[in-house]
């Protein structure tokens, strides 16, 4: 019984590790992959007109359009607001909401 089980350990102790050091190392994310949306940027201006659509179709009350701002704790990434913005002004990113202790309002 005791042989059986150190020739598992053993067979898994040579074998290339499947845990990463998390923060520092990353796992790869996948093209489709749903992050934090963010606003976007052209020749150092925002492409947003404000024309409101992604704060009124917003289902987490997210978007912050006064300051351009996204609430990371209150998005979840369902990225409607980049469906329906008429100038492809926010998009989705692959970056994961930064975590917090505090409960965004
Ligand atoms: S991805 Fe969804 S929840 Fe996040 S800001 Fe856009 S519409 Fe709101
Ligand atoms: S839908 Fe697009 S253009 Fe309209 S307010 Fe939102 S980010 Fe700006």
């Amino acid at each position: 019984m005791i042989i059986k089980a150190f020739k598992v350990t053993l067979n898994y102790f040579f074998r290339k590790k499947v845990t990463i050091t998390y923060p520092e190392q990353k796992t790869p994310r996948s093209e489709r992959f749903r992050g934090m949306p963010c606003f976007v940027e052209e020749n150092g201006k925002k492409k947003c007109i404000r024309c409101g659509q992604c704060v009124k179709i917003c289902p987490a009350h997210a978007i912050d359009l006064k300051k351009y701002q996204i609430k990371s704790q209150r998005c979840i990434a369902c990225g409607l607001c980049e469906e329906v913005c008429p100038v492809a002004a926010i998009k989705l990113t692959n970056k994961l909401a930064p975590p917090t202790t505090r409960k965004e309002k």
